[in-house]
């Protein structure tokens, strides 16, 4: 029997795990997908395109980390990878209802923001390199929890049929919403225990986004800065993603439409969202070396239905009903339960290092 089981390991369930195996608790740590790094995923060139010299991957999901989040700051400091500001100089791209192109407004709403060399997946990768390979099981996708009198038993679906883990403490670093649609609990939790966890929206999980890798940053010769406003879409705001040594240029952009419209495109969405780079950033933006589309929304290890039909805002009024359940044997860690940075990286960290502070005042009292 372990002492901890973690679900979920994305940076959260990762950085959790790191603290306790510094710490010499006897955990396991699973997730439902077959890499580590849930909502954090990287990409690089595709084969046969030149690679760029240090190898720069492109964001999927986050990109950003601020000056003023303390954990990441320094958890990306003691791994040695390099922070990078976000290009910031130049005028936006604004597209208004009619398709009128301005190009004199100077706005740098993400200036200031930081980008991680190499992209954040360079994070999960020198954690990953930190925990114990045989205490980390991928292909597990946790379908039950059922309170025993020393612990839990956590039924899984794997690729070698079901399984059971038995452990003293769970804590789901896997976000509310997914909990409450793919996890029974037995005995069953309070309505209200589950209605909680069903209010507490998926950051970023019904978004989609765009990426179009160049030769260059061909828009910073024209005076731009890459980023750009529409509301005609599909690209709803756009960024420079491009690495700092400039390599390469890469834009991205949010897909405004509804998951529904974008998702009946299949294809021809990657080709309006090119034709509207072209319109606004010119004709260079036609012929990107690379494109790629990670719509979250489909993701059902990251979405629900529920987070298809809202925008999600960070919102922690659920989060008391969360506390103490079944004794404080289950404990819940992703970044949407986190207080101060809910929904951000910095949110995920930020609830690790309390699911452990709790795990180690629990271990000092029982
Ligand atoms: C498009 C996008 C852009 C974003 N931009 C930013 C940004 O710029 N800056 C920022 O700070 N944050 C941003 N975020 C948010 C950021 O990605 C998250 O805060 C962070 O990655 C959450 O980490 P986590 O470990 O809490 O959850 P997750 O990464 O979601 O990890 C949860 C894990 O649980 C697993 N899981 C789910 N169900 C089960 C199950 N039944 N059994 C086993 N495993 C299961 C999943 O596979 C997953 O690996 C963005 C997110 C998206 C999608």
């Amino acid at each position: 029997m372990y002492e901890v089981v973690i679900v979920g390991a994305g940076i959260s369930g990762m950085r959790l795990a790191h603290l306790l195996q510094q710490r010499g608790i006897h955990y396991c740590l699973i997730d439902a997908r077959l890499r580590l790094g849930g909502r954090i995923v990287s990409q690089s060139m595709a084969e046969g395109a030149q690679p760029e010299s240090g190898h720069h991957r492109y964001d999927l999901g986050p990109s950003w980390v601020w000056p003023n989040q303390p954990r990441i700051n320094q958890l990306t400091r003691q791994l040695g990878i390099k922070l990078y500001p976000q290009y910031d100089q130049g005028t936006l791209v604004y597209q208004d209802q009619f398709g009128s192109i301005d190009t004199t407004i100077d706005a740098a709403p993400m200036s200031g923001s930081l980008r991680v060399q190499g992209g954040q997946q360079s994070i999960i990768d020198h954690l990953s390199t930190k925990l114990e390979t045989e205490r980390v099981r991928l292909n597990h996708a946790v379908r039950s929890i059922t309170q025993g009198k020393a612990g839990v038993s956590v039924k899984c679906a794997t690729a070698c049929g079901a399984k059971t883990i038995y452990a003293q403490r769970i804590v789901l670093a896997v976000p509310p919403r997914l909990v409450a649609n793919a996890i029974s609990f037995f005995p069953k939790l309070k309505p209200e225990q589950t209605q909680a966890m069903c209010d507490i929206p998926t950051w970023m999980a019904g978004q989609s986004k765009f990426t179009a890798v160049y030769s260059k940053p061909f828009w910073r010769n024209h005076g731009l800065s890459g980023y750009g406003v529409s509301h005609i879409g599909p690209l709803s705001e756009i960024h420079d993603a491009s690495p700092e040594n400039e390599s390469r240029g890469a834009l991205f952009g949010f897909i405004g439409w509804p998951a529904q419209q974008r998702q009946a495109l299949g294809k021809e969405l990657i080709a309006q969202a090119l034709s509207q780079l072209r319109q606004m950033f010119g004709p260079e933006a036609a012929h990107p070396l690379q494109v790629s589309l990670q719509d979250w929304a489909a993701d059902p290890l990251t979405a629900t239905v529920a987070d298809l039909e809202q925008k999600a805002q960070p919102q922690s009024g659920s989060l008391k009903e969360l506390d103490h359940i079944w004794q404080g044997r289950i404990m819940f860690a992703s970044a949407e339960t986190a207080k101060v940075f809910s929904g951000l990286v910095e949110g995920a960290l930020e609830a690790a290092e309390k699911a452990f502070n709790d795990l180690i005042e629990y271990e000092v009292n029982h």
